[in-house]
């Protein structure tokens, strides 16, 4: 501004000087006319800068500042830098506004902003499908509208958004909602929506599992504890009572001991980390185990048939395999009335190759089938328990084939028999090695 006026000044003193010069040399009226012509040019030289930053100010924008002259040019400059610096933090709030969005949007959780009277201002996607609302034609309609959960309604009544609401859905497929609604900028909220179906899904087995397993173990420590009380109202265990009841109670242990041990299988097989160790399972003796396990456990009132049919072993944990294998042939045993056959077979499927049970037993109703991996799942809990059935064989052997890549399928047919088949594919199959070499 200073320089603007000094400019000024120098150019009117330089004119009064050139006037007074003329004055002497021509006369007043020359002074005077000069000095007239010298203030109308300095009104057009700045009518015209004045025309110029009208036509700008029309139009602002950095890159459109005009040119100008003398201390025009000085404005001008200003305008420019500002005008520079202002498009640069537009810019800037643009590029933040715009990641502050696309975070908005790639937002597992569903948001909606809500403005005083509860109208929808934005929402994510993950809002949309949350709560089946149309980002193009709800946008400005009242959420009270659109979401008509009758707690939906008392939850944004209360005024209390402490805690956030559960929404169930069962339309258009069962979902579980949390809710939440943050006030903010004293009038505006923000609506969160959190998807918990499948952590309401997990505690909801946790529940029963725990549930479960209580209910497992409470029935044979009410048998021991009973027999426990017998003997502790004696003076002196009476013992013919004791050599009837010790079996009893031993049966019981062991049930607790089995259920107990199954447990920790599946819990070590949950809780390791995802790939199976790279073994190579001697099929030839895992086989000749499995057959040596059945007759024990058979105890002559089966034949026991093994046919292998296939030279190939597997990749994988023998322990686990073992394990998996161990109970199918343990459940064929238990499930098959004295007389039966129980058949262990190993053989190549085309790439695949197959272990499978065979049993001639009581076979499994068609409906039950789907369910027999879920842990505690039983067809007769009765005759599962009298022949020291934990309802978690299964569901271990699931496991195990999980863990293996492997496949379980079961045919069976009630009163003709059952075929429990675990299928490996092609990546799980290894050369047989001979005897002697590595
Ligand atoms: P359990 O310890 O009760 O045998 P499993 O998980 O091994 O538990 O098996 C689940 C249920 O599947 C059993 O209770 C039984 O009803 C049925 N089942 C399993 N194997 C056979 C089989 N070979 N024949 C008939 N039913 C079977």
């Amino acid at each position: 501004m200073r320089e603007f006026l000094q400019r000024t000044l120098i150019g009117a003193l330089v004119v009064a000087f050139l006037s007074l010069l003329v004055w002497g040399a021509l006369g007043a009226v020359e002074a005077l006319s000069l000095a007239l012509f010298c203030v109308l040019l300095w009104l057009a030289f700045h009518l015209y800068h004045i025309a110029l930053l009208l036509r700008w100010l029309r139009h602002p924008g950095s890159e459109r500042v005009p040119d100008g002259f003398g201390s025009w040019h000085m404005v001008f400059m200003t305008l420019y830098r500002q005008a520079r610096a202002q498009s640069q933090n537009k810019k800037k709030l643009t590029n933040v506004l715009e990641r502050f969005i696309s975070a908005g949007e790639a937002m597992p959780d569903g948001v909606v902003v809500l403005d005083e009277h509860d109208r929808i201002e934005w929402l994510n996607p993950s809002a949309v499908e949350h709560l089946g609302l149309n980002r193009k034609e709800d946008v400005g309609n009242q959420i009270l509208n659109l979401v008509r959960q009758p707690n939906f309604h008392a939850y944004m009544a209360a005024d209390n958004f402490s805690q956030p609401l559960i929404l169930r859905f069962v339309q258009p497929s069962e979902r579980v909602l949390a809710i939440q609604l943050v006030p903010f900028d004293s009038t505006r909220k923000l609506l969160l929506s959190r998807d918990i179906t499948q952590l309401e899904r997990v505690q909801t087995v946790h529940r029963d599992f725990v549930a479960n397993v209580s209910h497992e173990l409470r029935t044979p420590l009410t048998v021991i504890g009973g027999f426990l009380e017998t003997f502790a109202d004696m003076d002196e265990p009476d013992p013919a009572m004791l050599k009837q009841f010790m079996p009893m109670m031993l049966e019981q242990t062991r049930r607790m001991q089995s259920l107990v041990e199954d447990l920790l299988t599946l819990s070590r097989l949950e809780n390791s980390p995802k790939a199976v160790p790279n073994e190579k399972v001697n099929m030839d003796e895992l086989l000749a185990t499995l057959r040596t396990e059945a007759e024990g456990l058979s105890q002559g009132r089966h034949r026991i048939v093994c046919e292998q049919r296939s030279r190939r072993w597997l990749w994988g944990s023998e322990n686990e395999l073992h394990s998996a294998f161990g109970n199918l042939v343990s459940n064929a045993i238990r499930y098959t009335p004295e007389g039966g056959t129980v058949t262990l077979a190993w053989r190549d499927c085309g790439q695949k190759a197959v272990f499978s049970v065979s049993d001639t037993g009581i076979g499994i109703p068609r409906e039950h089938i789907p369910r027999l991996t879920e842990r505690f799942y039983r067809v007769d809990r009765g005759r599962s328990r009298g022949n020291g059935g934990t309802g978690l064989g299964l569901a271990i052997v699931k496991h195990v084939l999980a863990r293996h890549h492997a496949k379980l399928e079961i045919a069976s047919e009630p009163d003709k028999g059952s075929t429990f088949s675990a299928v490996f594919g092609a990546e799980r199959l290894a050369e047989a090695e001979r005897l002697g070499q590595p």
